[in-house]
C-alpha cells in the first residue's frame, strides 16, 4: 500500500475520513486515528464528538431500563402485604392462613415475571 500523494512512499495508515492511504509525513495524528488533511481532521473529530454524544444517550438509556417498571413495583407491594397477611396471624397467634400463603406465592411469581419481561423489553431497545 502506498501514499496516495506519494506514490513511491509506503502508507503508514488510513484517513480515518475520507480512507485514502497516507504516509508518515501525510498523516496527522489523532486521538483516535488518522487523518490526511486538515480538513478530514476536522471531519475525524466531529465524528469521534457524535460518537461520544451517541454513547452518552445510550448510557442514559441504560440507566433507565435498571429501574423496574410501575407495575413491577405494583406486584411486588401487593406481594408483600399478602405475606404480612400470612405471616402477621402465624407469628402472633401461630395460625397458617394457606389462602393468603397461595396469594403471597402468585403476586411474588407475577412480580418476577413482571420484572423478568421489563428487563428484556428493556434490552430490546
Ligand atoms: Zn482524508
Ligand atoms: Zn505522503
Amino acid at each position: 500500500m502506498q501514499c496516495f500523494k506519494h506514490t513511491d512512499v509506503a502508507a503508514v495508515g488510513l484517513c480515518k475520513s475520507c480512507y485514502k492511504a497516507v504516509c508518515k509525513s501525510c498523516a496527522i495524528e489523532l486521538e483516535h486515528g488518522l487523518a490526511c488533511s486538515e480538513e478530514c481532521e476536522i471531519d475525524v473529530d466531529e465524528y469521534n464528538q457524535m460518537n461520544e454524544r451517541a454513547k452518552k444517550i445510550y448510557g442514559i438509556g441504560n440507566r433507565k431500563s435498571k429501574i423496574p417498571s410501575t407495575g413491577v413495583i405494583l406486584w411486588l407491594l401487593l406481594s408483600s402485604v399478602m405475606w404480612v397477611l400470612f405471616l402477621a396471624p402465624f407469628i402472633m397467634k401461630g395460625k397458617l392462613v394457606y389462602a393468603n400463603l397461595a396469594l403471597a406465592a402468585l403476586f411474588t411469581v407475577i412480580a418476577g415475571i413482571a420484572y423478568y419481561s421489563s428487563k428484556r423489553t428493556g434490552l430490546q431497545c
